[in-house]
């Protein structure tokens, strides 16, 4: 067997503490990473405090994991021993159902199994996550970390698993690029990788955020305007002239004002899922120019290894505070307060550290 060092909590009101597990032995097709990074997403903490009611303990998040392969089982093709890669959300899904076969194993029909909280297919035994020192994945879930990054740039290659899959496949699936303008709402995690991306494909960017103060820095990151949502008259202004809107804010909040930005046959697509409902958005506001609300689950393993191409050859990452495994606990307090610029990022190490 593979021991483990991991951090899990045991509860929902537990905070996360060491926990060491073993991982199995590897299958034909596994490979075994060693871990550097994980990213800290904010679905790391809905399941740690079993916010979405479906949480088995004990349980190890994290699912924006770069690391070094160490074994490669006796069948695996597309990756050597030695190769950075990287492993997202998902680690293994139907792979036969028109979803699957369509290479977006996110939407599977079947089930997707993922990082952690999931079930394996083959031994129903719960999945754990990033947050430890190494994990075994079916090749056809692992990513090749693009040859433009190095060594110094993977911590912020880490939450792209997640964060950067999440805004990109919208992104493309809507396609966006040169001559659009796109509203981007909310300046968090999942924000500012959408202004970078969008910026890289071309578009006009127009980051909407509730709080002053964001501007400059929402500009660095890629915006071309800054607009405080709050503001009718600023927000009247683009009024009638989006075509697209990627909204990343998870609270409940009204969606018309920005639906009332859209263009004739522009789309808005939520890829928060809020805790209690939104407000029911008025239907008018949709009828009257034929617009469209929607929806979007991080993307399928091809897309991920297309976006993180991309993101190679744009130079992209995400902004990161690196913080040690110990810190994880303060980490997930300061995100709930949104104080974090733009995503935590777990150096494994520090699992070796006692501090
Ligand atoms: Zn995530
Ligand atoms: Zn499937």
């Amino acid at each position: 067997m593979n021991k483990t060092l991991g951090y899990a909590t045991q509860n929902a009101t537990a905070p996360l503490g060491p926990f060491d597990f073993e991982r199995r032995e590897l299958r034909p097709r596994d490979i075994q990473i060693e871990i550097l990074y994980c990213g800290v997403c904010h679905s790391d903490l809905h399941t740690a405090r079993n916010e979405w009611k479906n949480t088995v303990y004990p349980c190890v998040p994290g699912h924006e994991i770069v690391g070094r392969i160490t074994q490669v089982g006796k069948d695996v093709k597309a990756f050597k021993k030695g190769e950075i890669a990287a492993v997202g959300c998902m680690v293994d899904s139907c792979g036969t159902c028109s979803s699957c076969k369509e290479n977006l194993e996110q939407y599977c029909e079947q089930e997707v199994i993922f990082t952690y909280n999931g079930r394996d297919k083959h031994d129903k035994t719960v999945t754990y996550g990033g947050y430890s020192t190494q994990i075994i994945v079916d090749e056809k879930f692992v990513l090749h970390v693009p040859k433009e990054f190095k060594e110094s740039d993977l911590p912020g290659v880490a939450p792209l698993l997640c964060a950067g899959i999440t805004t990109y496949s919208p992104l493309r699936h809507w396609k966006v690029g040169k001559g659009s303008k796109v509203g981007v709402v909310g300046l968090g995690g999942l924000g500012h990788m959408a202004l970078k991306l969008a910026h890289a494909m071309g578009a006009h960017v127009v980051l909407f955020t509730t709080s002053s103060g964001k501007t400059a820095d929402a500009k660095r990151l890629g915006a071309d305007e800054v607009v405080i949502s709050k503001n009718a008259e600023e927000m009247k202004k683009h009024a009638n002239s989006l075509d697209f809107i990627l909204n990343t804010v998870a609270a409940a909040h009204n969606l018309d004002p920005f639906l009332e930005l859209l263009k004739r046959e522009g789309t808005m697509c939520l890829v928060g899922a809020p805790a209690s409902p939104h407000p029911s958005p008025s239907i008018t506001n949709l009828i009257f120019k034929r617009r469209q609300m929607a929806g979007s689950l991080i993307g399928g393993i091809k897309e991920t290894q297309e976006m993180l191409d991309f993101c190679g050859k744009h130079h992209i990452t995400s902004d990161i505070e690196i913080i040690s495994i110990q810190k994880i606990n303060e980490a997930y307090e300061r995100m709930l307060k949104s104080d974090v610029k733009y995503r935590f990022v777990i150096d494994t190490a520090s699992f070796k550290s006692k501090s």
